[in-house]
């Protein structure tokens, strides 16, 4: 673009200021731009190409056109055309320069990023140890896209841009959330600028239920799609939560902690209004409040769907399409006002039993400090911090120590006395009890702590990891397979746990499924 373009660039809202100048071409043209962002606001991103492409004929020389079009790009997943546009524009205004703000940092993070593809979906990473990630990740995409496509009546037409960043610090620069945001309410993942984006469970501690996250981003790219943008924030993350472990065959999508906190703001009239929930549940205070909100949404999806059948879900994201407001669209298919709705929903989860259980708290996601530094020291970091108070901590310390020293039945003395004066089922301490009795191979102690801890915390890769550990002793291999798998889905970077799974299948004679696990231990070593 030359010079003289540079100067006559417009953005979307200078369109009054234009037309004083009665010059109605360029009224035109600024008609014709805005439409296309509007498209582009309604995810309709394959229109907002055709309409940019014949402006771009229309009007060859149009600055603004020009700018349209490396939007155009950038949701397409081209940075570097994106950027190149973008260079040839002049950044006086503030929408431009924060646009290409963006647009350069996620060039930058994705620089080096390499692409696998699958069926429906292109998955885009570092070449490293991520790429244990692609199976398990194709797996979860490839059966949401079934799953998810039959529920939501949505199936993309093109393949869905799928991005995994290595850790946090890429990922903030390339998304609206602040770093703030990502530590107070541990989101871990996003779907937006028409694709999903996550953080590799390897920066984790213990990594995290990231396919179930996944799955989650895919629900919002259906129902932002299929919506055209015009579900409101609650409802979105309703029915992502409400749907998030459909793809593995599960309908559970509470987890105990949401039920247990659930359970105390509704006894104690402590909730998260719906507008609070606004702009993001990853802004919300602490991520208690996150975990009640996410309750609340899901359990109000669920009520809708046992009132009016899962069809509902569609049938409202096909009326919000059309422009009807929400409210409107919620009496049409629902038959209610927003405000019934909720009255109904809180006399309907009056009826509905829900388990409490004291000291159950929100774990915190750990991240390591250095992806490349050893996963020992901030695991033990953290183990600490979450012993609960002062005094548990320090008893566990000192079973740490004593541990290490081999006094065993020491150390278990000094561990049982921090459970009990840590008094939050911190599953790390549970943990540190067990794995000490499995020392002493004393299953049967070991195996109740585990299962009880597993019921607190069903997602905890340690916990997993230890029950498969105790069933590879005990030489029930299948058991172990069972545990190892499940915690291998929660986070696929614990060398442990394929060299474990490679032995089975070596005992079992089962070379391919071997094979496959050395293919997948490769490259995380
Ligand atoms: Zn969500």
């Amino acid at each position: 673009m030359n010079r003289l373009l540079k100067q006559t660039l417009w953005v979307v809202g200078s369109i009054v200021l234009l037309t004083t100048f009665h010059d109605v071409a360029r009224a035109d043209l600024q008609a014709e731009v805005t439409e296309g962002y509007l498209l582009i606001d309604q995810w309709r991103f394959e229109e907002a190409e055709t309409t940019t492409q014949n402006l771009l004929k229309k009007y060859p020389n149009s600055g603004d056109v020009h700018f349209l079009n490396a939007r155009v790009e950038f949701y397409k997943g081209n940075y570097e055309k994106a950027w190149k546009i973008l260079e040839t524009v002049d950044d006086q205004y503030h929408t431009v320069k924060e646009f290409k703000t963006l647009v350069s940092n996620t060039r930058e993070a994705t620089s080096v990023f390499v692409t696998q593809e699958s069926e429906h979906f292109t998955i885009h990473y570092i070449d490293g140890p991520d790429q244990v990630l692609i199976p398990y990740a194709i797996e979860a995409l490839e059966k949401s896209y079934q799953v998810l496509g039959k529920i939501l009546g949505y199936f993309p037409k093109q393949k869905v841009r799928v991005e995994i960043y290595p850790d946090r610090i890429p990922f903030s620069r390339i998304s609206p959330l602040t770093m703030k945001d990502i530590m107070t309410s541990g989101t871990v993942a996003l779907c937006k600028y028409n694709r999903l984006m996550m953080i590799s469970p390897g920066s984790l501690v213990r990594g995290y239920n990231w396919m179930d996250t996944l799955s989650h981003e895919y629900v919002h790219y259906l129902l932002s799609s299929k919506s055209y943008n015009n579900a409101p924030l609650w409802l979105h993350e309703g029915i992502a939560k409400y749907l998030e472990t459909r793809w593995r065959q599960d309908a559970d999508y509470m987890t105990p902690i949401m039920e247990s906190i659930l359970a105390d703001g509704l006894a104690n009239d402590y909730m998260v209004a719906l507008e609070d929930m606004m702009p993001s549940l990853a802004k919300l205070k602490n991520a208690e409040d996150v975990q009640l909100a996410y309750a609340e949404v899901a359990t109000m999806v669920d009520y809708m769907v046992q009132e009016k059948g899962e069809t509902i879900l569609a049938q409202l994201a096909t009326t919000l399409a059309d422009g009807t407001p929400f409210e409107k669209a919620l009496e049409i298919n629902v038959g209610k006002s927003l405000n019934e709705f909720q009255v109904d929903w809180k006399k309907h989860m009056a009826s509905r039993p829900l388990k409490t259980i004291p000291g159950l708290t929100v774990l915190k996601f750990r991240f390591k400090n250095n992806r490349a530094a050893g996963e020992k020291d901030s695991a033990k970091e953290a183990a600490l911090r979450e012993a609960g108070n002062q005094r548990a901590h320090d008893l566990t310390m000192l079973g740490d120590i004593l541990k290490s020293r081999q006094y065993i039945p020491a150390a278990i003395i000094e561990y049982k006395k921090a459970i009990e004066e840590s008094k939050m089922l911190s599953p790390i301490l549970y943990n540190k009890l067990a794995g000490t009795y499995l020392l002493q191979k004393d299953y049967d102690q070991s195996e109740a702590l585990l299962r009880k801890s597993l019921n607190y915390y069903p997602q905890f890769a340690t916990t997993l990891t230890h029950l498969g550990e105790l069933f590879y002793m005990k030489k029930d291999y299948a058991a172990a397979e069972e545990f190892f798998q499940q915690a291998m889905r929660i986070n696929p970077f614990n060398p442990l746990v394929h060299s474990r799974l490679i032995n089975i299948y070596a005992a079992q004679g089962q070379t391919e499924k071997k094979e496959q696990q050395g293919l997948l231990y490769s490259y995380i070593k």
